[in-house]
């Protein structure tokens, strides 16, 4: 599989998306934060997630703006959290246009099922149309989940924005969401590093000549999925860049597929009330 730094996938609507983005979830202080997004930059990342629950949407857009960068070189993701409907979601999505202080998002997410997910749709689905999203997508959805609301929505989501290792292997998932155009999203790439020391990981990793984490990354990848691994470390970023010259063989693959034990680090979707 061929795949750079600047590899983008498709989406349904044709908007590009990078293959690899930062997650900025617990970034650290504003400086920290601003910090992190100029190493990805500079590492090559171009793409940024981020959410209003993070308290860091106006860092991601000073340090976008900042970037000296093109704003079309960047893709910028933001969810909507907790909106209870219609009103409260075109409330949500001004406040987060203001907060980063950019003149559009690329991707606007439903963050968790548990709204009134069809009428944030419809707000959503405006937004879309008025050009200050280019695509919208959705979060935590499970195939459950996914079903019903392709059948109550006009526009399929783009995205979906799941929980994704080789510990949480949801293969069905992203079968039923390939089937449907819906490109699959992996939050949580490294399990927040609590299987990077897993054996049959480290070897994969002593056989490719990587590290842990940049197996877990480069996993994803291979499996179709944008990844966004999460981390405030110069060296880690770095490290995290660096998963575009070596493969991963199909036989260290499907160890990797044998590891899953459903394991999470966030609420799985299916509890919430
Ligand atoms: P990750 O799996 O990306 O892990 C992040 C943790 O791993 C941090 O503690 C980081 O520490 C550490 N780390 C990063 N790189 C390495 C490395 N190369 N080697 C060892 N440790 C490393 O977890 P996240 O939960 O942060 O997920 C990534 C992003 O996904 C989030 O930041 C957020 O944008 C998104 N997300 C979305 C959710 C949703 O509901 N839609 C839920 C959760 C996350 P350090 O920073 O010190 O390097």
């Amino acid at each position: 599989m061929d795949l750079r730094i600047d590899s983008k996938v498709t989406l349904n609507n044709g908007v590009e998306m990078p293959r690899l983005g930062l997650g900025v979830f617990k970034a650290g202080s504003p400086r920290d934060t601003r910090s992190a997004i100029r190493w990805a930059l500079d590492a090559g990342f171009r793409h940024i997630d981020t959410a209003p629950m993070y308290g860091n949407e106006k860092d991601v857009g000073a340090a976008v703006r900042e970037s000296g960068l093109a704003r079309d070189e960047i893709f910028v993701t933001t969810k909507v959290y907790e909106a209870a409907g219609y009103d409260a979601t075109r409330k949500a999505f001004d406040a987060s246009l203001k907060e980063l202080d950019i003149d559009y998002v690329d991707l606007y997410l439903i963050h968790w099922p548990n709204v009134e997910r069809v009428a944030c749709w419809k707000a959503m689905e405006e937004y879309l149309a008025e050009g200050k999203c280019r695509a919208i997508g959705i979060s935590n959805f499970t195939i459950r989940h996914v079903s019903a609301f392709l059948e109550a929505v006009d526009v399929v989501p783009a995205v979906n924005q799941v929980e994704f290792s080789p510990f949480l292997f949801q293969k069905e998932l992203l079968e039923f969401c390939h089937a449907r155009k819906i490109q699959l999203e992996a939050y949580s790439p490294l399990t927040r590093g609590r299987r990077l020391d897993d054996s049959r990981v480290v070897a994969v990793a002593k056989e490719c000549g990587c590290t842990p984490g940049q197996v877990l990354i480069r996993w994803a990848l291979q499996h179709g999925l944008v990844v966004i691994p999460k981390s405030s470390r110069k060296e880690r970023i770095e490290e995290n860049a660096g998963v575009f010259d070596f493969p991963i063989d199909s036989e260290q693959i499907a160890v990797l597929d044998s590891l899953n034990e459903d394991f999470r680090v966030c609420p799985n979707p299916e509890d919430l009330p």
